[in-house]
């Protein structure tokens, strides 16, 4: 099926920040290209347009690294040069020759694929994405890959690093079918091949889950998602450069600690400067009746000299004599 926009480009891409129209569209896909040309990096399956290296490649990129892939490729394509040598090949040699790179399912379909292009079409590939669909294991992804690069047919693939990209270069959310109608109506009819490699590329490099780069992005000048992630950068800067409040002393957040929880505000409130009306239990935990250490002093004042057996702190007040505290039974300080 030969996939076709429904939708004009100038309606799909209104929501761009500078809008997309028939009129600069040419000048965001020249962007793209000249990104593409100049920073792509330099894989072994895009210095050819044999497809059967470009289908090769596509099925063992799907769901690997491409360092897991490059190895593992030049092995195979030693091994099974063209579509005639991997239709002649036996299962367990292809198994064999994929080994280390997983889901063997690729390996057998690719098997299959091979031995129905040596039989039905003389070991050539259709030149349609259309056609292409039609044989074992490929889908629309890889049929429009195969298509676009080795046939330059204008259509338009999409994996998970073209959809990041649209979805953040349009913004909103789309489904999967109007990604694919969003990225025919961006795609570069003069290099379609390279259009969806730099796409793809952009995904893999830049757009990149997470953070993307949106500083050295070829098309942010038309991205939706770029100008609020610039404010956003914007005000984290500004937020960077605001003076902040200046920490509290360790000390004074222990002196109130000490005094929840071993005094209480209502234990201190209940004492006074010379000692009249001093508490005998803790109203925290109620065991400090009688307790020989237990002193509470002003509580203007920063209070006393508290047990270290119940309450862990044992807060020493410079101030202590001054509040007519008597000196502490435990350390022997006033
Ligand atoms: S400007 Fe940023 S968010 Fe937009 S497409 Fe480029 S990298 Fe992605």
């Amino acid at each position: 099926m030969r996939i076709r926009s429904a939708i004009p480009a100038e309606t799909l891409l209104a929501a761009s920040p500078m809008p997309l129209t028939g009129k600069n569209l040419p000048a965001f896909r020249r962007s793209l290209l000249h990104w593409y040309d100049q920073n792509r990096r330099d894989l072994p399956w895009r210095r050819s347009r044999d497809p059967y290296r470009i289908w090769l490649s596509e099925i063992m990129l799907q769901q690997t690294r491409v360092a897991a892939v490059l190895d593992h490729y030049r092995i195979f394509l030693e091994r099974f040069p063209n579509v005639q040598s991997l239709a002649a090949a036996s299962e367990d040699a292809v198994l064999a020759a994929w080994s280390g790179l997983g889901y063997y399912r690729r390996a057998r379909m690719l098997h299959q694929c091979a031995r129905e292009l040596a039989q039905k079409h003389a070991g050539r590939f259709p030149q349609r994405a259309e056609d292409l669909q039609n044989l074992p294991g490929i889908g629309r992804y890889t049929a429009a890959a195969v298509a676009s690069i080795a046939f330059a047919e204008p259509i338009a693939v999409v994996d998970g690093n073209v959809e990041r990209v649209v979805q953040r270069f349009l913004g909103g959310h789309r489904t999967t079918p109007q990604i694919w109608q969003h990225a025919q109506a961006l795609l570069a009819r003069s290099r379609p091949g390279d259009f969806n490699q730099a796409m793809m590329e952009l995904g893999a490099t830049v757009c990149v889950p997470g953070e993307p780069r949106c500083l050295v992005c070829p098309i942010r000048r038309w991205c939706v998602t770029q100008p609020s992630r610039q404010a956003e950068a914007a005000q984290s800067q500004e937020d960077a450069a605001r003076p902040r409040p200046a920490k509290r002393h360790p000390r004074f957040v222990r002196r109130r600690r000490t005094s929840g929880v071993c005094s209480t505000s209502a234990m201190a409130e209940s004492a006074s400067c010379n000692g009249e009306r001093r508490p005998h239990s803790c109203p925290a935990c109620g065991n400090c009746r009688n307790h020989p250490s237990l002193h509470v002093g002003c509580p203007g004042r920063a209070v006393a000299h508290v047990s270290p057996f119940h309450h862990r702190y044992r807060l020493h007040s410079a101030r202590a004599s001054e509040c007519g505290v008597n000196q502490c039974r435990s350390c022997r300080q006033k």
